[in-house]
């Protein structure tokens, strides 16, 4: 069975078609650029397939007739006719409070993805142009949405409501949401794989480290807390944007520029975390590379991010009433080793130990990287968004 996953943003059209029964990517592709000038395709494949050049993306449609063109092209035999992909599975940002798991797209599914656009500007117009576009050039296969939020919404409502007014959670759905859901979802049921302490009582939590980065804590394999809120700006420092900070914060940089409106937004969302505190970069290996020359400020920011996330972990040990396991994910959860062992050894007072020759040799694999005497168990495990939703499209379509 073949499904496609596919992420469309508002300028790019990311796709994978997986092979499901063996869970091995055939096709993958991107398209960038759409509407914009110098739109260039990559596209790699299991006949060998290596594209990556210009064409002309004017708009999703293009992206998507060429995506298709692409893998009905007869001499790479990837795909013979559209009737062998059994569904395409789009990752969708926000889901509001509507949609607690994967949903078939149909006018009412896709008229509350057009409600959750105030909560998502940029990613869900975008997601939902993917889908309509795919109805239109894949008449009868069935399109799903799995959401980003989706994974959060068995929390309860201590840990979603904000200290405000009741009537905005009334009125406007005020409330947290939580975002990274595939992959905390898809991380925790590795985890509970892996795990010798499975079952109902497993206290988990997971740690989505990338240039987003966000945190769950999860009992059973259901969330009950996680760090990002409204939106994608709440929680640790990011890459660029500030995560949790004094509200009164934002109307007092806002009369600073003079102007109610000047981006303040923009200045949370994409001058501040460790890029804004470091003045370096919102990559950790730079911030990495310049703290190891001596860049005090490149240090600062890893010091914080450090100390935001063991602050992070200790608040959902509590929620959880323990900790059986850790999970890093992500980018930096993956790859940063020095982070991964400043963190775990700020967790030591738990008798979590990590073994310092495994954390150091993790290289994307799934690993556990706690020693056999530590007290919580701690894994790394590489994240996979786009598998995680072709497992969940095949499931909610019962295909499995
Ligand atoms: P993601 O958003 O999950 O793709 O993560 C991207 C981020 O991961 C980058 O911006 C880097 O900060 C971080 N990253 C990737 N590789 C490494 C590495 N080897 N060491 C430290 N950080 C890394």
């Amino acid at each position: 069975m073949k499904i496609l996953v596919i992420n469309s943003g508002s300028s790019s059209l990311k796709y994978q078609l997986f092979n499901y029964e063996e869970k091995t990517v055939i096709a993958k592709g991107l398209c960038e650029r759409i509407g914009i000038p110098n739109s260039n395709f990559k596209h790699e494949d299991a006949s060998g397939r290596d594209i990556n050049e210009g064409r002309s993306f004017e708009s999703h449609s293009d992206a998507v007739r060429t995506m298709i063109d692409t893998l009905l092209d007869p001499e790479a035999a990837i795909l013979e006719s559209l009737e062998d992909i059994a569904a395409v599975g789009h990752r969708i940002v926000h889901g509001g409070p509507y949609f607690s798991k994967p949903t078939v797209m149909t006018q009412s599914s896709k008229d509350a993805v057009r409600k959750c656009f105030p909560w998502s500007p940029l990613h869900n117009p975008a997601n939902l142009t993917g889908v309509e576009v795919c109805e239109k050039l894949m008449p009868g296969i069935p399109q799903v949405g799995v959401f980003d939020t989706a994974f959060h919404q068995t929390m309860p409502p201590k840990a979603y409501m904000y200290g405000l007014p009741y009537r905005y959670y009334e009125e406007h759905n005020v409330r947290r949401y939580g975002f990274h859901g595939t992959s905390h979802a898809y991380v925790a049921r590795r985890a509970a794989e892996m795990t010798k302490c499975g079952g109902d009582e497993h206290r988990l939590i997971t740690c989505h480290l990338g240039n987003g980065s966000s945190f769950a804590a999860i009992k059973g394999g259901k969330c009950v807390d996680t760090s990002m809120g409204l939106t994608p700006l709440e929680g640790i420092m990011m890459g660029t944007r500030c995560g949790s900070i004094d509200p009164a914060i934002v109307t007092f940089i806002a009369k600073l520029e003079g102007d109610e409106n000047k981006d303040v937004d923009y200045i949370m969302n994409n001058e501040s975390g460790v890029r804004g505190v470091s003045g370096v970069s919102s990559d950790f290996r730079d911030l990495h590379a310049a703290a190891s020359k001596g860049n005090e400020r490149a240090k600062l920011a890893l010091d914080m991010f450090c100390y935001q996330a063991v602050r992070i972990i200790g608040s959902y040990i509590a929620a959880l009433g323990g900790v059986d396991s850790i999970v890093f994910t992500a980018g930096i959860g993956e790859n940063d080793a020095a982070l991964r062992k400043v963190v775990c050894d700020d967790l030591n007072f738990l008798g979590l130990k990590i073994d310092e020759e495994i954390n150091a040799s993790t290289h994307g694999k799934e690993v556990k990287i706690s020693a056999d005497d530590s007290s919580v168990e701690v894994f790394v495990i590489p994240t996979n968004e786009e598998l995680s939703i072709a497992i969940q499209t095949v499931e909610v379509l019962g295909l499995a």
